[in-house]
């Protein structure tokens, strides 16, 4: 309770705001008699008989400081809906915050497994940073969207059968999805778990090369084999470089899967290197 306390002292910060966020349930209701509107002296009068139409949730964002208020009506309060909400938070309604300082009540479906189930954002996100640091992954954007698309609505639908009849493994993937969900071992469990089922669907992908600079003694045979001039032809048209003023460039780039070998290095000038530095990642 002091912890929220503490939050409602902070001072105005549009880069960190504080938002309130609620839900309640609304009954839908018609008075079939109809209702009469207020007039001069007298005020509105509605029927005591009424009809239901079911009901709705109602979510109420509000930012204390400024007054900001945001309704939105749901069919539904669920964990997805909620999801829904806190997306609406990031990126509709404070897409420039650098942190949302978010007030909750402990419902059930207040937690960060909401955003998971619904997006799956923290594999997603680990999966993406391993592959660009390790694999070649240009030109195969499309391939691994797809198979993560394709998984994640085998996963859904997974999520729908009992123990029984669902795949095993699917069934440990959902329990470490569910429960202890930033422990190491889970994380760790989840990530290897994704990247056998990525190399299943998509088996050719390539590991760059670990070494991405060129060792000087590398150097130094590229540059003696080049002569010392530009073969980058760029911006000169094939400069005579100092040994100290040279950059030594993958002709085959190394984010394509090239090799970082004297046969794959060519001289090029600090010119022309930095003009395809612009173009293509080295
Ligand atoms: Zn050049």
């Amino acid at each position: 309770m002091e912890g929220v306390l503490e939050v409602y002292h902070r001072p105005h910060d549009p880069l960190r705001p504080v938002v309130c966020l609620d839900e309640r349930p609304k009954t839908l209701r018609d008075t079939p008699r109809g209702s009469r509107p207020a007039r001069p002296g007298r005020p509105a009068r509605q029927d005591y008989e009424y009809e239901r139409y079911g009901s709705c949730n109602v979510f109420l964002c509000v930012e204390p400081l400024v007054g900001k208020r945001q309704v939105s009506v749901t069919q539904r309060r669920a964990l997805l809906d909620f999801a829904d909400q806190l997306r609406l938070l990031s990126d509709g309604l404070y897409p420039e915050a650098e942190k949302i300082a978010l007030v909750l009540d402990n419902l059930n479906t207040h937690t960060p497994a909401a955003l998971y189930e619904r997006f799956n954002v923290i594999s997603l996100y680990t999966i993406v940073s391993q592959l660009l640091e390790r694999y070649v992954v240009q030109d195969r954007g499309a391939e691994i969207a797809r198979w993560f698309l394709d998984f994640e609505t085998h996963r859904r639908a997974q999520a729908q059968l009992s123990e029984d009849e669902a795949d095993p493994e699917m069934v440990v993937y959902h329990e470490k999805t569910s429960h202890s969900t930033d422990a190491l071992d889970s994380i760790q469990w989840r990530h290897d778990f994704l990247m056998r089922k990525l190399f299943e669907a998509v088996p050719d992908m390539e590991l760059k090369d670990d070494q991405r600079d060129f060792a000087r003694e590398q150097r130094l045979a590229i540059f003696r084999r080049d002569g010392g001039l530009c073969q980058l032809r760029l911006r000169c048209d094939g400069a005579r470089c100092e040994w100290d003023n040279w950059a030594a460039d993958h002709i085959k780039p190394h984010s394509l899967g090239g090799k970082t070998t004297v046969a794959n290095g060519q001289v090029a000038c600090m010119a022309c290197n930095s003009a395809k530095g612009n173009s293509v990642d080295r």
